[in-house]
């Protein structure tokens, strides 16, 4: 019995984000494995069955499926944004990795999404028009100095920075100690977005500096761009301002 097992991102938001692909491969899945409130945004259907689980049990999340996939089902895992973004796609191969070897003949598909700081970007003009890189700052996963040497790093090297998991109830001071971090390197001027709940009803995008982004509200919804030295804010009357990493540099920076 061969089963198969799709990894779907589900995109940002409602409907709208979801691909073609996306939901052929949900509408093709007799299980479906995920985050209670990623599966509520799925329209069910007849013969399908549901497995939620807290957002946190990732790993056992993936055995089960895994697991159920291999007794010859086809079995899909919803990730918001896109799977292989700080998401499933990875726990699924670390589980492949270190488990049974029927899971290695398992037809794993994993089908992309569109990821928030795509959405985010979007929402505020062209902040990734050139180099940038992306940072969970939750130290859930690894140690808090790393992320600072990241962020050192990055920032130095002139790449604009996407950051996920900006704040959580358990990681309160992180955000605040990032933003520091960010002013050794970068101008108080520097743009900086947030992006909340993009793609939903409740969106909110605020364009500000690093200097005023201590005092901007985020939680776990929220994705941070926070721009290089070259990247610039339109204002536009009676409009949201336009922001924007230009295509080319002149100088090396150091
Ligand atoms: N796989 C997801 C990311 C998972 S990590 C993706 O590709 O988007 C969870 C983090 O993603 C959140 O803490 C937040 O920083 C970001 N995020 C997810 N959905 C978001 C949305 N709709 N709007 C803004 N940020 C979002």
């Amino acid at each position: 019995m061969s089963g198969k097992l799709s990894i779907v991102g589900l995109g940002p938001g409602d409907d709208r984000y979801l691909t073609r692909e996306a939901l052929d491969a949900l509408g093709e899945a007799t299980a479906l494995y995920g985050y209670g409130a990623y599966l509520d945004r799925i329209r069910s259907r007849a013969g399908q069955s549901r497995y939620a689980s807290d957002n946190r049990e990732e790993a056992e999340r993936a055995r089960a499926a895994l697991s159920h996939a291999a007794s010859g089902v086809n079995v899909a895992i919803v990730s918001g944004g896109d799977p292989g973004v700080f998401a499933m796609a990875a726990s699924v191969c670390e589980e492949i990795a270190a488990g049974l070897d029927s899971w290695r003949a398992l037809d794993v598909t994993i089908v992309p999404g569109i990821t928030a700081m795509l959405a985010a970007a979007a929402r505020a003009g062209a902040p990734l028009g050139h180099d940038f890189c992306a940072l969970s700052l939750s130290d859930n996963l690894k140690p808090w100095e790393l992320i600072e040497r990241r962020l050192d790093a990055a920032s130095g090297a002139g790449f604009v920075i996407a950051l996920y998991n900006p704040v959580s109830r358990a990681r309160p001071w992180q955000l605040g100690k990032a933003f520091a971090r960010l002013a050794r390197h970068l101008p108080g001027t520097t743009p900086v977005i947030f992006g909340r709940a993009v793609g939903r009803g409740d969106e909110a995008v605020t364009v500000t500096t690093l200097a005023g982004a201590s005092d901007t509200p985020a939680d776990m919804a929220t994705l941070i761009i926070v721009g290089s030295r070259e990247t610039r804010i339109i204002d536009r009357e009676g409009r949201t301002p336009l922001v924007y990493t230009p295509r080319a540099v002149e100088e090396a920076i150091a």
